[in-house]
């Protein structure tokens, strides 16, 4: 492995990272311009909208086990996940001691799914639940990811089919909002939560449940039914 790969792999584990891969920044551009329904955001960007000369892009992530994870407070008149700002503070930590050593960085590209990302990066293929599914996290993991003008030694992308027979996540989720590795964003009682339209009051209180005013408990059960991983 190229010295600097495995120096931020090493680096980012230090820095209380469980995931850790590198992609070409190429391989993202076959997906710009392709619309992204969750929370209307427009479209993908492409690498270079972000960066000029991107060759790679940083892709990392821990494991999300338990709900307060999916523990989210309202901030700006929208909502956010707190929990994952550790993970992003120890990214962008990883991002900034590249930028010491001398490479081009940009943190946090909004419009980049990172969901494809973990994917190239290998964390795990798409299951039915339009997650990806690690072999260890299951799909209870959250995803960070910067770019760089450093060439990297890059992951090979997951293959295959995790779910072979199982229907959990689908039978599982209470608004339907799942077919087989596609989820139809407009359903899912997330989306409710964060465009405050709510077509179904009651599964949202049931589902999304509010510990206090501004600071609710987003719906896990796609992930919760999930026996990858499981503990
Ligand atoms: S988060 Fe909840 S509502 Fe959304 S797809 Fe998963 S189970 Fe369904
Ligand atoms: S719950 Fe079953 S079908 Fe859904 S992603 Fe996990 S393994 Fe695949």
């Amino acid at each position: 492995m190229h010295d600097l790969t495995r120096r931020l792999k090493k680096r980012s584990e230090e820095l209380g990272l469980d995931l850790f891969g590198a992609v070409p920044a190429s391989d993202m551009e076959e997906y710009a311009g392709t619309r992204i329904d969750w929370m209307d955001w427009t479209v993908m960007g492409s690498p270079g909208d972000y960066l000029e000369a991107a060759a790679s892009f940083v892709v990392t992530g821990v494991s999300a086990p338990g709900e307060a994870w999916d523990t989210a407070i309202t901030l700006n008149e929208g909502w956010t996940y707190s929990g994952y700002y550790p993970m992003e503070m120890a990214t962008m930590r990883l991002a900034d001691e590249m930028g010491r050593m001398g490479y081009r960085v940009y943190g946090h590209p909004k419009n980049i799914s990172r969901k494809i990302l973990g994917r190239l990066a290998g964390f795990g293929p798409w299951g039915k639940s339009s997650l990806i599914i690690h072999p260890e996290y299951g799909p209870r993991m959250r995803l960070a990811a910067f770019l760089t003008d450093a060439v990297l030694d890059y992951d090979r992308p997951a293959e295959g089919d995790p779910c072979g027979d199982c229907t959990a996540c689908i039978d599982a989720c209470p608004t339907g909002a799942i077919e087989p590795y596609r989820i139809n964003a407009k359903d899912c009682l997330i989306d409710h939560m964060v465009t405050g339209e709510a077509p179904y009051p009651d599964l949202l209180e049931r589902e999304c449940p509010e510990l206090r005013p501004g600071i609710r408990i987003m719906c896990r059960r796609c992930q919760e039914a999930c026996p990858v991983g499981a503990v």
